[in-house]
């Protein structure tokens, strides 16, 4: 009997839509499947919560979530709480306290999916974004003249151990995997501490423990050329906080957009619970129509019972996504056509039934 115990943060805008149909598939799993069971509790933290709480989770929320397997997040943001409170107080808490420092986002080619880049050749790679340091710190602060005169200093905190966890979690998924090479994103021309302190120990752990792997370090803005003219030639790519980030929503972009792209923030060592969310935010542009693209959403789905040791479970819901998209006949308005996001739910759920 494998049995798990889920929290689920619906969250704000198409967070609480997509989820809704990601529930719907688990709960298809859950029905077909023998002896598989998940304990789903529902939190209700998003901005309404803080607008009536002042807060964007219970003072004791980690701790709650701290005794799950696993959570399973939509979306967050909402245009009356300043977007800064929305992520300092909820996505970077649990990210932080549950030392997800690995933010896993595949890029994917899929069946039916004109990308703007596609020239018939697979795009097929994985981006590994140090999740818990670097760029997105909290440390610096603004010094105040007048209105004309200010200055802000932002720091960038890089460390030994936050850089060899993350490359090392990078070169791991590319031995497992057959990879063969790992790309680093970096700028240290320009960057002149941080940076090289990230190219130093990149370079030292790839040639000291994974020989078998070829180290390509990239400079950034050369980089994001590349990903647009050959992202065929990628595998795995390894990059900071910011860097990671930014090249997450481009190889979004380059296969298809947000409406079909996931994320793991991963724990690897398992000793906290990891969260699995959409690379999109709550698209408050479409909201309340039921209009978003589920996709994201139930792949991350997928994403965490692969983490969960169901890769098995993991592979059929992965499957019923492309049967789904390579038939055409049901996708939504970013891909091109006029189904709702409850019909792509419950087609991608009827392909997970025909695989039993
Ligand atoms: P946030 O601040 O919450 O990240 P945002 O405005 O930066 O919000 P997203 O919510 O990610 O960005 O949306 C960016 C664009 O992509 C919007 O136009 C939105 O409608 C579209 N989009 C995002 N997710 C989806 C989806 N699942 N299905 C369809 N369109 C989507
Ligand atoms: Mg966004």
């Amino acid at each position: 009997m494998t049995e798990f115990k889920i929290a689920v943060i619906p969250g704000d805008g198409i967070g609480v839509e997509v989820m809704e149909e990601a529930l719907k598939v688990l709960s298809v799993l859950e029905e077909h499947e023998q002896n598989f069971v998940l304990h789903k509790e529902n939190f209700e933290w998003s901005s309404d919560y803080y607008l009536e709480h002042g807060r964007m989770m219970p003072e004791d929320g980690l701790v709650t979530l701290q005794s799950y397997n696993a959570i399973l997040f939509g979306a967050i943001g909402d245009a009356r709480v300043p977007d800064d409170i929305t992520i300092w107080e909820l996505i970077m808490p649990i990210r932080k306290q549950f030392q997800q420092y690995v933010n896993f986002r595949p890029v994917k080619s899929l069946p039916g999916i004109t990308s703007p880049l596609s020239n018939g050749d697979d795009i097929d790679f994985v981006i590994f974004r140090e999740n818990a340091e670097g760029e997105y710190s909290n440390s610096g602060g603004r010094m105040f003249e007048s209105q004309q005169s200010e200055m802000a200093i932002q720091n960038t905190i890089m460390t030994t151990a936050g850089i060899e966890r993350i490359v090392k979690a990078a070169c791991e998924y590319a031995e497992k995997n057959g990879k063969k090479k790992v790309t680093s994103a970096t700028k240290s021309n320009a960057i002149i501490h941080s940076m090289k302190l990230w190219d130093e120990h990149v370079k030292r752990i790839v040639k000291n423990e994974y020989q078998n792997l070829i180290l390509e370090s990239i400079y950034i803005d050369a980089l994001v050329a590349y990903f647009v003219q050959r992202p065929q030639s990628f595998e795995v790519v390894v990059a900071s906080n910011l860097f990671g980030d930014i090249l997450s929503d481009l190889g979004s972009g380059i296969v298809g957009g947000l409406g079909l792209s996931p994320s793991a923030n991963i724990n690897p060592e398992k000793q906290f619970p990891s969260m699995f969310e959409p690379v999109h935010g709550s698209a408050p542009d479409i909201a309340g129509k039921g209009i978003a693209n589920p996709i994201a959403q139930i792949w991350s789905a997928a994403l965490m019972l692969d983490h969960l040791g169901r890769e098995d479970l993991s592979t059929k819901i992965i499957n019923a996504i492309e049967l789904v998209l390579l038939e055409g006949k049901i996708k939504t308005a970013d891909i091109g056509g006029n189904a709702t996001t409850a019909q792509m739910g419950s087609a991608i759920s009827a392909k997970i039934i025909e695989q039993y």
